[in-house]
């Protein structure tokens, strides 16, 4: 029976979210990056490559959605050109 088993050293990912019990920052993966695991649930998997997506943030959420509009011709009127205002104006 082995009596002394020492756990290898693990290291937290900031922001990560459990999937299991969906609490952040409890996800710790393995020294040699091989698996992770949740400290809150127990839950444990292989490892996915390097950082999972980010998650979907006020930032980064407009910026998904946006939608390049065509740009369209303006045309400036000078109101002052002509018998635009008849008001007030004794030149
Ligand atoms: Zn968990």
């Amino acid at each position: 029976m082995p009596g002394k088993q020492r756990p290898p050293p693990v290291r937290f990912i900031a922001g990560a979210v459990c999937p299991r019990c969906g609490v952040m920052d409890r996800i710790v993966v393995s020294g040699d990056g091989a698996t992770r695991r949740c400290v809150d649930c127990g839950f444990g998997d292989e490892r996915p490559v390097e950082v999972p997506a980010p998650v979907a943030t006020r930032v980064s959420r407009p910026a998904a959605r946006r939608v390049e509009t065509p740009a369209d011709v303006v045309r400036l009127v000078d109101v002052a050109d002509g018998a635009a205002e008849p008001d007030g104006s004794d030149e």
